[in-house]
């Protein structure tokens, strides 16, 4: 079994919200960065009193920066196409949605999709896709080769439907670099209900593809419940569980935990929302994953408005995308936009770089890891024990510093300019030091793609 559902309800059951000494009991345990029982954490779900959820927050924010330090992780999602041969009731995709234009992306719009984000400064894109079969494993490899022979964009990951290890060992193959599938819920008649048909409709063979792949040498997965479709806090822990399972199985956590809140999209069958997460419960549950999941990547995309994705720079967040476009050809203008779903924050990359930079963020475009074999075992052993920093620190300002360099930030060239001194003077150790200095000045020539 990946996840032991029956734990989870009785944990949700016998949970209550913390004394003041027992929440100081659990926030002790999260300080030595091996995570929490799904217990613990279903008590911290339970938390209503605004000071004790203030000192949830505040923990989630520090054991964050010990593993991250400021750093907030910036990518784009790039979508493919918008066919799909399921039902998920609550996709704008979803095959019964007649009035939705399909669209899939050739090769050509595809460089310009991807043109257009390296264009506005995006290093990382995820690649996303419909489940259809005219569109499948072929498609989504040429893609991921086209990205990375025809632009400058330098790591892709991907979101795409599951499918079987020989598969995915040709996924891997191609390069792509995080292999992302949501369970959307684990709690299998709910799943049911809003999977009715296609092959979306089989719960095992989603919940098992991060054992495959895996075991098809993909070393970062990203995992992630999209939350409104069923209680969130079941939904919350079961993610954590699985994280676990792969940890105790593959001796990986997952690489990153995504928290897609439910939007409106046109076409959906869901009209009133769902079971709506208040933006409280949001923040709860980023914090959550922080604390029992240290080492993921908890991720907020734009489907979140301005304020509160502000906000969970401070509660356990590092990583967020930017001036998203959920269709494909969303970008480069060419097409009208055929969106999944609608998102809150429209900002443009420049944008939300400098909030994250005036919420005392450093904005990272880095991709280091991924290409110099902190991956996977390495990278959750590398992160758990704060190894991680004096690198991440330097090539996070490598990368501010290329970014300011190729996409001036007119108008907020000073708050960029004092994010990259504050950064640098952070790095204490001097042979570190000097080597980004080296780098900066390389940078100021010409040279690109600098890091550590
Ligand atoms: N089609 C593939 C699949 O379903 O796994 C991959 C891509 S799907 C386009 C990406 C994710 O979007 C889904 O896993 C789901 O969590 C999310 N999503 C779908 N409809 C949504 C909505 N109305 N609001 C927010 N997120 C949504
Ligand atoms: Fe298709 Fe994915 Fe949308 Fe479901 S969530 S309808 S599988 S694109």
């Amino acid at each position: 079994m990946i996840v032991d559902t029956d734990r989870i309800e009785a944990a949700l059951k016998e949970a209550k919200e913390p004394s003041e000494k027992a929440l100081s009991a659990i926030l002790k345990e999260a300080e030595g960065l091996k995570g929490l029982s799904l217990e613990d954490a279903a008590w911290l779900l339970k938390i209503e009193n605004p000071a004790k959820l203030k000192t949830l927050y505040d923990r989630a924010d520090e054991i964050k920066q010990r593993i991250f330090g400021r750093r907030i992780v910036l990518f784009a999602p790039l979508y493919l196409s918008n066919y799909c041969k399921n039902a998920c009731l609550y996709c704008g995709f979803r095959s019964a949605n007649k009035d939705l234009p399909r669209k899939a992306l050739d090769s050509g719009e595809l460089i310009n999709e991807a043109r257009a984000l390296e264009k506005m400064g995006f290093k990382r894109v995820l690649l996303v896709t419909g489940e259809d079969p005219l569109r499948g494993l072929d498609y989504i490899i040429n893609s991921v080769k086209t990205i990375y022979g025809q632009t400058g964009i330098r790591i892709v990951h991907v979101n795409a439907p599951p499918m079987g290890v020989e598969g995915l060992k040709e996924l891997k193959r191609s390069g792509a670099a995080v292999y992302q599938v949501f369970q959307e819920t684990y709690h299998r008649p709910t799943y049911a209900l809003v999977h009715p048909a296609g092959p979306k409709k089989d719960y095992d063979y989603r919940i098992s593809v991060m054992d495959r792949a895996l075991e098809a040498g993909f070393k970062d997965v990203g995992i992630g419940s999209l939350l409104g479709l069923y209680d969130s806090r079941f939904d919350c822990l079961s993610t954590i569980a699985h994280s676990r399972h792969l940890f105790e199985n593959f001796g990986t956590h997952a690489h990153t935990i995504s928290v897609p809140r439910l939007r409106p999209a046109h076409g959906s069958a869901i009209k009133d929302g769902g079971l709506a997460v208040s933006d409280e419960e949001l923040k709860k549950i980023v914090s959550v994953y922080r604390l029992s999941v240290p080492s993921a990547g908890v991720v907020v995309s734009t489907r979140e408005p301005e304020p509160l994705r502000n906000f969970l720079v401070h509660a356990g967040a590092s990583q967020m995308s930017a001036s998203s476009r959920t269709g494909p050809g969303g970008y480069a203008g060419a097409t009208p936009a055929l969106e999944q779903f609608s998102t809150s924050d429209r900002r443009s990359l420049v944008e939300v770089m400098a909030s994250v930079i005036a919420e005392g963020g450093l904005p990272s475009l880095c991709t280091t890891c991924y290409r110099i074999g902190r991956v996977g075992e390495n990278f959750t052993k590398i992160t758990s024990s704060g190894g991680m920093e004096k690198f991440c620190q330097a090539n996070a300002v490598l990368t501010l510093k290329e970014y300011t360099l190729d996409n001036p930030p007119n108008g907020r060239a000073d708050i960029f300019t004092r994010a990259i001194e504050k950064a640098l003077a952070e790095i204490k150790d001097p042979a570190m030091k000097k080597e980004v200095d080296r780098r900066m000045e390389e940078l100021e020539r010409g040279k690109r793609d600098l890091y550590l």
